[in-house]
């Protein structure tokens, strides 16, 4: 078959494909609905003591999903690479005991199945975002799937990543703009705010922003989180530890608890100023 080099290179996702805003289900939080919805957690679960604390205080400052990696994406072997299998139960027992939907990462098209039976949402990595067999095996796994932007990708080809997913049959995609290369040293990446507002017109898909993979330092990640909420972003996926100094793992970058309830105040204030509300779990 010869095919058409004009076709559009995304069509399930495009905006004229499906005018209505998709609303992606998570128990019993729906991000896209208008309401803001934020995902915060440790960047890797580390132990359960860890685990627990973190999730009880950020479902206390009002987060709907906990986010915590079991499997990490580490650019040098040698770093840690998450507790794997015991990470993946220690996140199902938090989400019992918390009551928290969970999202995590999975890395490898041959851990879907595994990670699928804790997770609420499947994350898939900035590094992962054109790896296409894990794309084709998230998308049969039957739950929502966030795709964070490649670190260097155009909207285009993330765009295209997200075609991948719904076109082996899962509709359930969030875009997850969390910062591409830029060149200033002062920052781990330049959060592209732009993207937003562009994905927003272009797809019906719900957008989340991540402040701390985009800037990589805490001090910054506050003002990014309100910046995307006023850019209308459905949601925030925010990076919290209890002792961020001890983390194994983007301590740097995490928020304490009590920098994280104070911002949570800030989004419902800035929320309440655009006419929206912070979804939390009751
Ligand atoms: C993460 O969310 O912990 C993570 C590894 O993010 P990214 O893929 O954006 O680097
Ligand atoms: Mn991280």
């Amino acid at each position: 078959m010869i095919q058409n080099a004009k076709a559009v290179p995304f069509r399930l996702a495009s905006r004229e494909e499906c005018p209505q805003d998709t609303r992606v289900q998570v128990g019993r939080v729906t991000i896209g609905d208008g309401h803001v919805v934020v995902m915060a957690g440790p960047c890797a679960v580390e132990s359960e003591e860890q685990l627990l604390e973190c999730a009880r205080a950020v479902r206390r400052a009002g987060a709907a999903v906990l986010r915590g990696g079991a499997f990490k994406p580490r650019t040098s072997p040698y770093s840690f690479q998450g507790l794997g299998e015991e990470g993946l139960a220690l996140l199902a027992a938090a989400r019992q005991k918390s009551g928290l939907p969970v999202i995590t990462e999975v890395l490898d098209p041959r851990q879907v199945e595994q990670v699928s039976r804790c997770a609420d949402i499947l994350q898939i990595g900035t590094r992962n975002m054109q790896n296409f067999s894990l794309l084709h095996e998230v998308a049969l796994a039957g739950k929502p799937v966030l795709l964070k932007r490649g670190q260097s990708a155009t909207i285009e080809e993330w765009l295209c990543a997200a075609e991948y997913i719904m076109a082996a049959g899962n509709r359930q995609v969030l875009l997850c703009e969390r910062g591409i290369r830029g060149f200033d040293p002062l920052l781990r990446n330049t959060l592209d705010l732009s993207a937003v507002a562009v994905v927003k017109q272009l797809t019906h898909l719900p957008v989340v922003v991540d402040p701390s993979h985009a800037v990589g330092r805490a001090r910054f990640v506050p003002a990014m989180a309100r910046a995307a909420l006023a850019a209308g972003a459905d949601g925030l996926l925010i990076e919290v530890h209890p002792c961020p100094e001890k983390a194994l793992c983007d301590g740097q970058q995490s928020l304490t608890p009590e920098a994280f309830a104070a911002l949570m105040g800030q989004l419902r204030a800035l929320a309440r100023a655009m006419g929206r509300d912070v979804v939390t779990v009751c």
